[in-house]
């Protein structure tokens, strides 16, 4: 195989290389984890995997169980990127649902989509109770309709997830969706008791603990700065580099320029969260006294659930481009007073903002580079679920059972309009017509 090399800019290697968590509520409550080492030598491993979110770290927890010896480089911090700071929602599916899927992959294909859209939930729950990861876990989530159109779509969603074997989704009526959620905002809804919440930098660090005790090891502060494809590959860092048999790309939106041909068919974008300060138990038991977390139907959506220590966390708004916004307090909050007017005098404790990884399909943007580099990426906004399946792709496509893996593989991508220079006002475009569409309710 010729040898090619990628070089990541020094500049955005070192503002990794800096980098500590996000300041969200998610680190101020995460569990002890100890720092981990910086790679400073030259080291051989069946599989190095770049990324320690849940991308990466499913894969190693998955290839660990499979007898692979793992290395993970992680620029940052374990679950620094969107797996430390996300709303926390097991949202089963993907951000395109199947009936989508199957348009482009037709019939027959479609039904292996089916099999696997509410896997990733399934083994969330099983590394929770098998590794006793303490991440909060709650069952159920709402899709609320703000209007009848949505409510007619979630019918459908129901029926086409019905057929694909989820039996524990129910149609809530306006009376039933506030019963649950205790805003005027919403015409009905579908809960789906497979879905549910998670303290979601505790779920990483808990799966990181997991890939340890089975002998895989983590860097920390070790960003990925160059490539050197070939069988096998090297992966370098500033001051050490892993040769290994298989390469795992879990870098998502922060992977910068790393791998060029993954730039061009996805774009970053900045998802924004607030948590209130801990709700009296009254007022928690008010807002959602099922606990379950929701979150709307709309394209450029609002989701919100409860903490484990009864806070509200709420996120919303999506800056094209990843550009962190100046105040984000002043982007969420009207938002969740607009949902919960009761919270007027309830103060914010923590605001932060995170990037996902979009691409143009909005499905997963997954595949192989040469015979020995494999990526999963760009679950557009619904990944808490997926990435725990790509985990378990990755493992069997390295076993040599490619079916599955191939079938996410063979979704086609293209480039944003306007190539990667453009990508963001088209995009914002984009958004603009589907806020539009949103406030219209068509
Ligand atoms: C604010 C926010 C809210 C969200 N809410 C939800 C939700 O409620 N439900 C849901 O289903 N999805 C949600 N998502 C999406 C979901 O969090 C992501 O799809 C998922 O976490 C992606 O996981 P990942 O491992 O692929 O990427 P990440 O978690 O971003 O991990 C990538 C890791 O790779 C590292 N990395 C990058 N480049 C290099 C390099 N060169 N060398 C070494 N390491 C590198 C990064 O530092 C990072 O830690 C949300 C996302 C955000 C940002």
């Amino acid at each position: 195989m010729l040898e090619q090399t990628e070089t990541l800019t020094l500049q955005q290697t070192k503002q990794a290389i800096q980098t500590e968590h996000a300041p969200s509520y998610y680190a101020a409550s995460a569990n002890p984890s100890p720092k981990r080492d910086i790679l400073r030598d030259d080291i051989q491993a069946d599989v190095c995997i770049i990324g320690a979110g849940y991308t990466g770290l499913s894969s190693a927890l998955h290839l660990l169980e499979a007898g692979f010896n793992v290395v993970v480089l992680e620029a940052a911090r374990v679950g620094w990127g969107a797996s430390g700071r996300n709303g926390g929602q097991i949202v089963n599916s993907y951000s395109r649902d199947i009936d989508v899927i199957e348009k482009t992959v037709g019939k027959e294909k479609a039904v292996l989509f089916g099999e696997m859209a509410f896997e990733g939930g399934r083994i969330i729950r099983e590394r929770v109770e098998k590794y006793n990861i303490q991440c909060d876990l709650k069952d159920g989530g709402i899709f609320a309709a703000l209007n009848d159109k949505q409510m007619k779509e979630l019918a459908h969603q129901k029926a086409l997830w019905e057929r694909h074997g989820n039996n524990q989704l129910e149609l809530l009526s306006t009376t039933d969706i506030r019963s649950m959620v205790n805003t005027e905002c919403y015409v009905g809804g579908l809960l789906d008791k497979s879905g549910g919440h998670i303290h979601p930098l505790n779920l990483a660090l808990g799966e990181a603990a997991a890939v340890e005790s089975l002998g895989g090891i983590i860097y920390e502060h070790s960003a990925a700065v160059r490539i050197q494809r070939g069988e096998p590959a090297v992966v370098f860092t500033e001051e050490g580099s892993v040769t290994a048999d298989f390469l795992i790309v879990a870098g998502n939106a922060y992977l910068g320029g790393l791998m060029p041909e993954l730039q061009a068919k996805s774009m970053p974008c900045g998802t924004q969260v607030v948590t209130t300060e801990p709700l009296s138990d009254e007022m928690a038991a008010s807002l959602l006294p099922q606990d379950y977390c929701v979150e709307d139907c709309n394209y450029l959506l609002d989701y919100f659930r409860l903490s484990g220590d009864k806070r509200l966390i709420y996120g919303g708004g999506v800056v094209y481009g990843a550009r962190d916004p100046a105040n984000i307090e002043a982007i969420i909050r009207p938002k969740m007073l607009k949902t919960f007017p009761q919270l007027r005098e309830v103060k914010i404790d923590y605001c932060w903002t995170g990037n996902f990884l979009m691409t143009l399909s909005r499905l997963p943007q997954v595949g192989r580079i040469g015979s020995n580099i494999y990526y999963s990426q760009g679950c557009s906004g619904h990944g808490v679920t997926y990435t725990h399946l790509a985990g378990r792709l990755m493992s069997e496509v390295l076993r040599g059972q490619a079916e599955r893996f191939d079938a996410f593989a063979s979704l086609p991508h293209f480039p944003f309009p306007g190539g990667h220079m453009l990508s963001v006002p088209f995009s914002a475009l984009g958004a603009w017509y589907y806020t539009l569409r949103d406030k219209l309710g068509v």
